[in-house]
Parts: structure tokens; C-alpha cells; sequence
């Protein structure tokens, strides 16, 4: 069985503790439209054409986006930094994309690395079946959640898909006792204003908040922009400015009166 993934980054130190190794699974059923990976979207392997200027002149090249990885593969990889994952308290961390898409290599692959003895990350927006999180659940020391909107029909227009069963699904993990961080992008006119934020920290404070170790805000920015136009995608969040640092403070207070770790960033 192999996994398609598109991105490796080794001594990665925003997707959980410590340092981590964290592999970026192609392929995901949302298309939010503020997306810093567009490379993550398509499940399928991509050829992109990158232009780079160098002085007047510009030069071309083709790159492959996503390679099949064998769960030895990975393993392989995980292997070279062992001894800087355990010093630290850092491990794996699988994002993307959405790592649930590709279920059952991530069911094996994080199978491999509890028998190694590594602690184990999963970054997901929540969105697949609650049969599938139950399969991985066991496998998995942290949840890194994302919150986007709570009103369905706004969730729907932002990010294309509705967010019935990811509310449903963050219930499933938080009854499960695994350790989560809820992770709230703040997209301006998009899900920043007060309602939405209201209703993300009742929702929060209402669930069983017991096994939310922190929530990270992540402030809007247009890193990655420059990649919609090699996948074809329209970029629609060009007059969108990223918000101020005292709005983000103000939020980050806000969040605390949950009485979870609030951090700004990842
Ligand atoms: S869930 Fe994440 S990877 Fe998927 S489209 Fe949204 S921001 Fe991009």
C-alpha cells in the first residue's frame, strides 16, 4: 500500500511538541478558499510548470507534485532524525491536504510509528467519517482540529463543503480523550467577525474542553498565493488584508475567557 504525499519537512517545529517530521498527504474534499497548499487539493499526482526570474531573464522548469511513498519509505525517513524526534518530545505529524482522504495508508503508517515509538500528529479539518477517525483514533496521541465557521451555509460558501459531520467528528475525538488543538484560521470577512467568533468559544466552552490542550489562532496571509496560478486555481483573496495585530490580541484575550492556552500562530 502507498501513500501519495507532496511535501516532507524534517525539523518542523508549528505541527504539535517538539520536533517534528511531518509528511503533507495530497488530496482534500474542502477547497477553503484562503488555502496557503493548493498543491494539497488535487489527490492525484500533478506536473507544474515554475517560473523563476533571475535578473531580467526568466527560466522554467516542470515539477512533479506528489510521489508515492511506501509506509517503509516514510518509516526510512522518520528513522534519520530519531534521535532528535525523542530528545525533544517532538514525533510525526501527518497534514496536507486532508491526511483522511488517503485512511488507510495513514491507518497503517501511524500503526508503524506507535510500534516505533513515536507520538503521533494528525492535522485534519474533520471532514470524513466518523468510522474512519475510529479507525485511526487508537493510533493517534494528537488531534490538531480545524474550526472554521459554525453557521453551516457560511461554511459551506468559504469552504465548499458543510460542517455537519466536522462538528460531529470533533465530539467523536474529544469523547475519545486524545489530546487536541483546535487550530481557528482568521480570514477577514470571512469568518473573523464577532459572531462567528461568539460562537466558536461557546462552542468550545460547551463541548468537553478537558483534552483541548490550546487553540492557535492563525492570522490570514497570502503565502502560497503565487502558487493558484500553476494549479489553475482562481485566487480570490487578493484585496483581503491580514488582520491587525491588536485584533489578534483582542481575539487571543477573547479565547482565553475558554480557559484553554490561547497562541497566536501555529
Ligand atoms: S482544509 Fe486545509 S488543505 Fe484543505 S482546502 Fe482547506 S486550508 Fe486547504
Amino acid at each position: 500500500m502507498k501513500g501519495l504525499i507532496f511535501s516532507v519537512k524534517r525539523y518542523s517545529v508549528h505541527d504539535g511538541p517538539g520536533i517534528r517530521v511531518s509528511f503533507f498527504m495530497k488530496g482534500c474534499p474542502l477547497k477553503c478558499l484562503w488555502c496557503h497548499n493548493p498543491e494539497g487539493i488535487s489527490p492525484y499526482p500533478e506536473s507544474v510548470i515554475i517560473s523563476k526570474r533571475t535578473g531580467t531573464r526568466i527560466f522554467t522548469s516542470k515539477e512533479e507534485v506528489g510521489k508515492y511513498y511506501s509506509v517503509e519509505d516514510v518509516m526510512g525517513i522518520i528513522e534519520k532524525d530519531e534521535v532528535f524526534l525523542h530528545q525533544s518530545g517532538g514525533g510525526i505529524t501527518f497534514t496536507g491536504g486532508e491526511p483522511m482522504l488517503q485512511v488507510d495508508f495513514l491507518h497503517q503508517v501511524l500503526k508503524s510509528c506507535k510500534a516505533g515509538g513515536y507520538h503521533t500528529a494528525v492535522d485534519t479539518s474533520g471532514y470524513s467519517s466518523s468510522e474512519n477517525f475510529k479507525t485511526i483514533i487508537p493510533f493517534t496521541d494528537l488531534f490538531l482540529f480545524d474550526l472554521k465557521h459554525l453557521d453551516n451555509k457560511r461554511h459551506l460558501e468559504i469552504t465548499g463543503c458543510e460542517n455537519i459531520e466536522i462538528l460531529k467528528n470533533f465530539q467523536l475525538l474529544l469523547e475519545s480523550g486524545k489530546d487536541i488543538m483546535v487550530r481557528i484560521p482568521v480570514i477577514p470577512g470571512y469568518n473573523d467577525d464577532n459572531d462567528n467568533m461568539e460562537s466558536l468559544r461557546k462552542f468550545i466552552i460547551t463541548t468537553k474542553t478537558e483534552s483541548v490542550r490550546r487553540i492557535n489562532l492563525l492570522p490570514f496571509h497570502k503565502t502560497g498565493s503565487s502558487k493558484y496560478a500553476r494549479f489553475n486555481f482562481p485566487y480570490s483573496m487578493e484585496g483581503v488584508q491580514q488582520p491587525s495585530a491588536e485584533r489578534m490580541k483582542e481575539l487571543k484575550e477573547f479565547f482565553s475567557g475558554t480557559g484553554i492556552k490561547v497562541k497566536i500562530g501555529g
